[in-house]
């Protein structure tokens, strides 16, 4: 890890590369990749067109977004951030003003638009986001090994078929968050 070094855009543009997220069903925690797997299976077999866009989100990607955020909306003050010795970030300008304008310009690096939670199941491999697209009505197979019969409304966020088919696999909506699925719909 490199010497702790001042927040802002040259640290960001240092640094951020080191704490990429992953889009890769392999890097969910082992039993939810084997649920995500199996449902995918289902619905491509029936003729989807499944695309995952985001699975496991790096920890320490978050944490700096998270306070990020806070110190640039003034929420909490540069020398109230907690360390993360495994992020060699200095938060604390040693003036409020510049703290906050440091750390406004990594929120507009990170392109944040609401504040990042640190609790996401994405960061503990338990959610995915995908788009699940069909053209004409699909029979998908639920963990059960019965054909559900699903077709309007073609929207993924919206069929509640679609919904209960997941469930049996234990990939569970988010109704508040189009592409959002998780262990336990959170
Ligand atoms: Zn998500």
């Amino acid at each position: 890890m490199s010497d702790p070094a001042l927040s802002g855009a040259d640290w960001w543009n240092a640094n951020q590369q080191n704490y990429p997220n992953s889009a890769e069903i392999a890097d969910l925690a082992p039993a939810f990749a084997t649920a995500v797997g199996g449902f995918i299976r289902a619905l491509e077999t029936a003729g989807a067109i499944v695309r995952v866009s985001a699975t496991r989100r790096n920890r320490q990607r978050v944490y700096l977004m998270h306070y990020s955020w806070k110190l640039a909306k003034g929420q909490i003050r540069a020398r109230k951030v907690p360390v993360d010795r495994t992020v060699p970030i200095i938060w604390d300008h040693g003036d409020e003003t510049a703290s906050r304008k440091a750390a406004q310009e990594m929120v507009e690096l990170f392109d944040i638009v609401y504040e990042p939670s640190l609790t996401s199941n994405h960061i503990f491999g338990k959610a995915v986001d995908m788009s699940i697209a069909w053209s004409e009505p699909m029979n998908v197979r639920n963990a059960r090994g019965r054909e559900v019969l699903i077709d309007l409304p073609r929207s993924d966020a919206r069929n509640p078929r679609l919904h209960a088919v997941g469930a049996t696999y234990g990939v569970r909506k988010l109704l508040t968050d189009p592409p959002h699925w998780s262990v336990n719909g959170h």
